[in-house]
């Protein structure tokens, strides 16, 4: 009988971590992007980092949030883990201006991965020249995907190569970023004078509804900021103690009859400063795990908090076992996620 409720207490773990014109009436110098990976956003792919609009030390992002980090110059879409990929597709058609496809994909993980990949931060990656002075840069590619060669045309959506983990990358994604005349601008902005101002209105208000006009992208805004706001990417089984790592890798083992422990998990993006993760875990016989968890300290870019409970018996009764995970800022539950596993 398990009549006690034991939990491991949580852990956490943060990983660091065009120019054709538009049918409809536009300048000659208008870029208008769609999403440059081929998936299903909020179900295998998900905003992690957004542009950084804050020349100083500090971070901002467009939705007065701080998803992202400091200097971080593209939108970033990542995959779930590394066992995972999609296409990288072009957001504009234009003309390929150059292409790299030599790196390893490699989890940068340290300073020392990251002096490796010093000065090809972008890993194996495409440029593509748009009308008007405007560039996109596609990063992260996997080894040995790229489609393409400098000089090629391409058509919006056109295939790139495969999303990868090669160059300055802490977890699979692609990298988007667009300039105008060499200058980094934010897609959801539009013009670096909308990014300054943009700062400023943060800064003064704390948070204010962006005004999308000037919004390079052609898809619903609010669909690709939603996940700047903090979001359960992911729940599962594990049977011992997650490590955020083991997550990103997918080499989480799920738990059997005889496992040592048996953990429920929750893996998170861009929580914020006081969320809680609260989790609870029931099997055939009864609650295994709860806990309400701790607020978090800080804006984390990755986050992962598991419960759990020890064998202490000679195997892990057959039967449903549910894990309930909760968001929660403010004492409001913003999103919960369950997850089944039948022994
Ligand atoms: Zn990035």
């Amino acid at each position: 009988m398990m009549r006690r409720i034991g939990t491991f207490g949580l852990i956490a773990g943060v990983t660091a971590g065009l120019g054709m014109l538009s049918g409809t009436p536009a300048s000659a110098t208008d870029l208008e992007l769609t999403l440059p990976i081929d998936c299903t956003l909020g179900r295998d792919c998900f905003v992690q980092n957004y542009v950084d609009i804050d020349p100083a030390d500090a971070v901002m992002t467009a939705s007065c949030e701080r998803a992202g980090y400091d200097g971080h110059k593209g939108t970033d879409f990542r995959v779930l883990n590394t066992g995972e990929s999609a296409d990288v597709i072009a957001a504009a058609p234009g003309i390929v201006k150059g292409v790299r496809d030599e790196m390893p994909d490699r989890l940068v993980l340290s300073e020392d991965d990251r002096k490796q990949v010093g000065g090809k931060e972008c890993g194996n990656g495409v440029v593509i020249a748009h009308d008007g002075g405007w560039e996109t840069q596609y990063c992260h590619l996997r080894l040995g995907s790229v489609t393409v060669t400098a000089g090629d045309r391409v058509d919006r959506g056109a295939r790139l190569g495969r999303v990868g983990y090669s160059g300055f990358a802490a977890f699979p994604h692609v990298h988007l970023s667009v300039r105008k005349n060499g200058e980094m601008i934010d897609p959801f902005l539009g013009t670096a004078e909308n990014a300054r101002s943009r700062l400023e209105t943060c800064e003064a208000n704390g948070s204010d509804p962006l005004q999308y006009q000037d919004a390079l992208w052609q898809a619903d805004i609010n669909s690709l900021l939603i996940d700047a706001a903090g979001k359960i990417i992911e729940t599962g089984f594990a049977d011992n103690p997650v490590k955020s790592i083991d997550v990103e890798r997918a080499e989480v083992k799920t738990p059997a009859a005889g496992s040592p422990a048996f953990v429920f998990f929750a893996r998170l993006i861009n929580v914020r400063n006081g969320d809680r993760i609260a989790l609870r875990l029931v099997g055939p016989q009864g609650v295994l795990a709860e806990s309400e968890g701790k607020p978090i300290e800080g804006q984390k870019a990755q986050w992962v908090a598991f419960a759990g409970r020890k064998l202490k018996q000679e195997s892990w009764p057959a039967g449903n076992y549910v894990g309930t995970a909760m968001l929660i800022r403010d004492g409001e539950i913003i999103q919960k996620e369950t997850s089944v596993l039948s022994l």
